[in-house]
């Protein structure tokens, strides 16, 4: 039985491109392997994975009794409720430590780099194995996407040779061109459902016993958004009643000004002023500068509701 390579929920590029690669070098590697997502692609990786020749893994949600491999995640939270049944045997990622824990001994390869693919594309030296073109393409779109092409903090001087690396392989000229291009791509949201756009980069987390949503969209010019604001609020306030969170938070992120409006709706709004200083509005507030849920926000929040 092959083994299942996965990674969170609401899947961005990077989890689904790296569960393709993390697969194509194990089955290379002689372990049979099979790229797999916890949900359909967004529309910018469906643009990634069109681009460059590959299929989209297949939706599987239940994993009990099998072997997996997890990448872009080791958080229980963002995994499928029956994980405890099946067996990890190795993690690839770029995140915070996360709460799985094994019974047996696993292969962990996990970096403190802006894209769990900057982390793989060593991971193929490593091994001596070539890259094939397409997958080498659709990483270095994972690394632009994750990094907001090399703007967020998160970006790492590996991540810059990584994506160096990967433009030779598949041929890609431009960098910041095809950077771009994607998250046009991206940007576009004109007749998404609401629901979908709050979903569509969205993680519960687990804070000091807080139950507690961030969302995140980001878009070449926040002006793209301004009709949906008042639509996108209403929303994650009925998300809040359903999933019973103390709070929800959408980052509406605008990557060429380089800072996230947010918009939330919280059982207590001094989490804001404790996380990050400023006085919130009644419904939004502007962080001029912060771009990345992972190493911006989150920290933030967890020290508010620690
Ligand atoms: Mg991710
Ligand atoms: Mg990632
Ligand atoms: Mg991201």
């Amino acid at each position: 039985m092959a083994v299942l390579v996965m990674g969170h929920m609401n899947p961005d590029t990077d989890s689904i491109i790296s569960a393709i690669a993390v697969a194509d070098l194990k089955n290379k590697l002689g372990v049979q392997a099979k790229p797999v997502a916890q949900d359909e692609v967004t529309p910018e990786s469906a643009f990634v994975l069109e681009k460059f020749g590959l299929s989209a893994p297949e939706v599987v949600t239940s994993v009990a009794g099998q072997q997996v491999i997890l990448v872009d995640t080791s958080d229980t939270a963002q995994l499928p409720d029956d994980l405890g049944d099946a067996e990890i045997v190795g993690i690839v990622d770029h995140h915070k430590l996360g709460s799985v824990t094994t019974a047996n001994p696993l292969e962990i390869w996990t970096w403190p780099v802006g894209c769990a693919c900057t982390v793989i594309e060593a991971m193929y030296k490593f091994h001596g194995i070539e890259i094939p073109k397409g997958i080498a393409g659709a990483m270095l779109c994972a690394i632009l996407s994750d990094t907001v092409i090399f703007k967020s903090v998160t970006c790492t001087d590996q991540d810059k040779a990584a994506c160096d690396n990967l433009a030779k392989i598949a041929g890609v000229g431009d960098i910041t061109a095809l950077g771009m291009e994607m998250f046009k791509v991206k940007s576009a949201v004109e007749g998404t459902p609401i629901r979908e756009l709050v979903f569509r980069d969205y993680k519960d987390f687990d804070m000091s016993g807080n139950k507690v949503g961030i969302g995140q969209l980001e878009v070449v010019d926040l002006d793209i958004l301004a009709p949906y604001k008042d639509a996108l609020y209403e929303d994650i306030g009925k998300v809040k009643g359903e999933k019973g969170a103390m709070g929800i938070f959408l980052m509406l992120t605008d990557i060429i000004k380089e800072g996230t409006e947010m918009l939330y709706v919280a059982d207590d709004n001094s989490v804001l002023k404790n996380a990050f200083g400023v006085d919130p509005g009644e419904k939004s507030v502007w962080l001029d500068g912060v771009m990345s849920r992972k190493k911006q926000v989150v920290p933030n929040f967890e020290k508010a509701f620690g």
